[in-house]
């Protein structure tokens, strides 16, 4: 019997922009946050008569290690293609790109395969102004990886969960920051519907920039090709934008085949053989490797830390290498207690105070925090007390917690004053308690921690009222 529903069917053109140094073919610097235009340029760059492109070693490596970690193959042999077209961003009229021979084959990133990787050139920022197009040109050139992705992905959540996983390849191989709101990096999805196994017409759609747009966007696409088709109409095969504003994809122009691209070898490129040099060899690139996302996960899980919390730790690179640091050759109790403070109180202070990263904390006031806390030093509130000022103004968490007193009292003397003064103050309580009524004596000490302003340490409190209450 064949399927009635209709089955979405998704495969993914994932642009990044790398982060090299310098741009793809000549020495002009590659700085995203350069707000001036057409302040990084030069004659190659901006197509000049005579000039000639270099390759750009970094990029070529950023994109064979994307390939080793994804499991792809590595070319042998590659060479960099002309994509001829018009249009005012590509000052060459043609894109440096590689068709035939991109640099990786294949590999598979959360479960989805993908069917290559390939290097090419960024085109320049065209900016609309009323009446007025003004172009800038120091986005031109920027070395840009492609990543397609075979159509094997079947909803807008899967898409993103693949979209996230790249950016975070992307940020722990230090290829690229892969900021979508920024536009470095930028999806294309290409989408259609069917039943019973067979494919329908897939329509392309861009200017994806955010994660929340994919999602938005292949919900949108797949319920307005439903609808046609349901009325009897036939999906165009067409290149669809998307409008983040009305939330809606809207025709832009009919889909190009690649050979409206009249595809060429750029003659002006050395062709490479991958095989021959050292610094791409497989051995090389392995070294090259750092731990990669699934791997970290994986590592954290295997701590012990909750799904929950290893998946946010994860996917914030540089909250990971402090968990990391705070973390050596400390036992399991230790970490446990490190991960919570760190996913839960600090990241909170960091939404409500609005620092970056890790604030004024230091590895080593952390480590000091908890073992504080490990010790029964430091009480939870006074934890929480001294995490605000070490993240705000930094300083060591021994100096913080005596200057301001925060130091969990355990003193006998102490403790035996706030105990006696509580039951002084709740007779009736302290009777209950006496006649058998078990939360009565919960009610005290919360009254304890309460007099002593969080310092007390609830165990010990508890004997104290223990004692103070038998007489
Ligand atoms: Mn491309």
């Amino acid at each position: 019997m064949a399927n009635t529903e209709y089955l979405p069917t998704i495969g993914l053109e994932v642009h990044a922009e790398l982060k090299t140094r310098t741009k793809m073919f000549c020495d002009s610097k590659n700085d995203p946050d350069e707000k001036r235009p057409n302040v990084n340029i030069c004659p190659v760059c901006m197509a000049h008569p005579g000039t000639l492109p270099v390759i750009n070693q970094e990029a070529v490596r950023y994109i064979l290690l994307m390939g080793q970690a994804l499991g792809g193959k590595i070319a042998d042999y590659t060479e960099f293609d002309r994509k001829n077209y018009f249009y005012p961003d590509i000052p060459k009229g043609y894109q440096i790109s590689q068709y035939k021979y991109p640099l990786v084959s294949g590999g598979v990133l959360q479960g989805v395969s993908i069917t290559r990787i390939h290097l090419e050139e960024d085109t320049a920022r065209s900016i609309h102004q009323g009446d007025v197009s003004l172009i800038d040109f120091n986005r031109a050139g920027v070395p840009l990886m492609e990543l397609v992705t075979e159509p094997v992905i079947h909803s807008a959540l899967e898409a993103v969960a693949f979209g996230k996983e790249l950016q975070l390849l992307l940020r722990t191989l230090g290829a690229g920051d892969a900021n979508m709101e920024k536009g470095e990096m930028r999806v294309e999805a290409n989408i259609s519907v069917g039943k019973g196994g067979v494919l329908g017409t897939k329509v392309e759609v861009k200017n994806l920039n955010s994660f929340r747009a994919v999602e938005r966007a292949i919900l949108y696409e797949v319920n307005r090709q439903i609808g046609l088709l349901e009325k009897g109409e036939k999906v165009v095969q067409e290149t669809r934008g998307w409008n983040d504003a009305r939330e809606e994809t809207y025709s832009q122009r009919l889909k190009e085949d690649s050979h409206d691209y009249r595809y060429f070898p750029d003659p002006d490129l050395p062709k490479l053989s991958l095989g021959e040099i050292p610094e791409f060899s497989q051995e090389s690139l392995k070294v090259g490797l750092p731990e990669l996302p699934w791997q970290r996960r994986s590592r954290y899980l295997e701590y012990g830390l909750k799904a929950e919390d290893a998946e946010t730790m994860t996917s914030d690179t540089e909250l990971a290498s402090f968990f990391d640091a705070t973390i050596e050759g400390k036992d399991k109790e230790f970490i446990s207690r490190a991960a919570n403070y760190l996913t839960s109180d600090v990241l909170g202070l960091r939404a409500a105070l609005q620092f970056e990263g890790m604030g004024k904390l230091s590895v080593e006031s952390f480590r000091s925090l908890v073992d504080m806390i490990l010790d029964s030093r430091l009480s939870s509130r006074g934890a929480k007390d001294a995490l605000v000022i070490l993240v705000r103004d930094g300083g060591d968490t021994e100096s913080v917690v005596e200057a301001k007193g925060l130091l969990q009292q355990s003193g006998g003397e102490f403790l035996s004053s706030v105990a006696k003064k509580i039951v002084g103050a709740h007779p009736e309580v302290v009777e209950e308690y006496i006649k058998g009524k078990e939360t009565s004596l919960q009610f005290l000490v919360g009254q304890g921690m309460k007099e002593s302003r969080g310092s007390a340490n609830p165990e010990l409190l508890r004997e104290a009222l223990q004692k103070e209450i038998k007489g």
